[in-house]
């Protein structure tokens, strides 16, 4: 396996993209937790401190386009999101973000729609704020496995809030069918996008999604807490009116006028002041896709999972591990989820002999991919490491 996983690595055209990012000996697959550092970051962000806020203060809102980095890095990230520019903006958290957009998509969709559908295994935060969501707009919640969001989408049904990955088990959810069967039934979409954005292509104006969201610190590397991001297609900007209409979202912020009148472009999704330090943060580790086709990352990704499941197929003891990971490369994101015995425990030997995953309740063991940093020699030595310490005879 050792000398199968070199060839790759000296096949795979990603390899020189690690020396992009501060690394160690670790065997870093929590990258779908927080990705790592890009080298690009700290001087970038000692040169914002010291000279944009330290000398030019103030101006630099204008001189130093402060006021207009959520727009300007949100068009950054729209091609590897599959967006044309001007329907991305950066800021707040996804958590925010899912509920600016799920209390406008209810709206826009209009009062004869009293339903909003839920992922039935989504991550906690969005089934949180989609109850809130439903209870202040008078519209019935309902949860439905994902892949029954097609057929239970209908003439009631407001919007959908699908998350594309599984954050557990890693499956990747049909983005392009379930989002035509929402706009066949006459309803929005609205796709979280925090396990694929920066993974795996996602294409959302070719696939006509209405809204979404996604985190910025997991695989597009901006670090703890980096402004997440909204995608409003354009078709819906001009009707779209947020809940959080905050003065940075106004035409005219700066008027100081009485009453609220929303920017004509994607800024209308803003609240308030940007987070300028997160946010620059993010700009400067988004140059690590110089050069770099989300395609080609997918292709890794998969092939990195792949032999990951076959190292642990033949080097962990039968019965050890259940893999809940989809095998299809159509279902898959860009994690292995295992479910184990006393995930917890086995979760803390691994980081303890240098393999950093981490495990979700009640016996998940997450291990994430990043195409851009994670090498074959690497996948190896995870499973070689797993195999230890699942062994019958290792020391606890
Ligand atoms: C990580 C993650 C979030 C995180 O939301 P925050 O507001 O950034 O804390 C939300 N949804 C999904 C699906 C996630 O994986």
């Amino acid at each position: 396996m050792r000398a199968r996983a070199a060839e790759l690595d000296a096949a795979d055209p990603l390899r020189s993209a690690r020396d992009r990012f501060v690394l160690d000996d670790t065997v870093y697959l929590d990258g779908n937790s927080l990705g790592a550092l890009p080298r690009s970051v700290p001087g970038r962000i000692a040169d914002v401190v010291a000279e944009e806020w330290g000398r030019r203060r103030i101006r630099s809102w204008t001189e130093s386009g402060w006021d207009t980095a959520p727009e300007r890095i949100g068009d950054r990230l729209a091609p590897l999101l599959g967006a044309a520019p001007g329907q991305v903006v950066v800021g707040d958290s996804t958590s925010v973000n899912l509920f600016k957009l799920l209390v406008g998509a209810v709206r826009l969709a209009g009062d004869e729609r009293d339903e909003i559908l839920l992922d039935a295994d989504t991550f906690p935060t969005d089934g949180y704020l989609a109850e809130s969501a439903a209870r202040l707009t008078g519209r019935r919640l309902r949860a439905v496995p994902a892949a029954l969001i097609p057929a239970e989408a209908g003439p009631r049904t407001a919007v959908a809030l699908v998350n594309h990955v599984d954050y557990r088990t890693g499956e990747l959810r049909d983005l392009p069918g379930t989002t035509a069967a929402l706009r066949a039934a006459g309803a929005l979409s609205l796709w979280d996008l925090c396990h694929s954005a920066g993974a795996l292509p996602v294409e959302l104006d070719r696939h006509g999604v209405d809204f979404a969201v996604g985190c910025t610190y997991k695989y597009l590397n901006g670090g703890p807490g980096a402004p997440a991001f909204c995608y409003l297609a354009a078709a819906h900007l001009p009707r779209f009116d947020s809940p959080l209409p905050g003065w940075w979202g106004h035409r005219e912020p700066f008027a100081m006028t009485g009453d609220y009148a929303p920017h004509a472009t994607v800024r209308r999704a803003r609240v308030g002041t940007p987070d300028v330090l997160s946010m620059l943060a993010l700009e400067a580790a988004l140059e690590v896709w110089d050069g770099v086709e989300i395609g080609t990352v997918r292709a890794k990704s998969l092939a990195l999972t792949d032999f990951f499941l076959e190292c642990v197929a033949t080097l962990v003891p039968a019965g050890a591990v259940e893999s809940l990971t989809p095998v299809e490369h159509a279902g898959r994101g860009s994690q292995v989820a295992l479910r184990c015995a006393g995930a917890e425990g086995v979760m803390d030997r691994l980081v303890a002999r240098g393999v950093v995953g981490d495990h979700r309740p009640p016996d998940v063991l997450r291990f994430g991919f990043t195409p851009l940093y994670t090498s074959f020699a690497e996948t190896v030595r995870a499973a070689v490491t797993l195999a230890e310490v699942l062994a019958p005879d290792a020391d606890r």
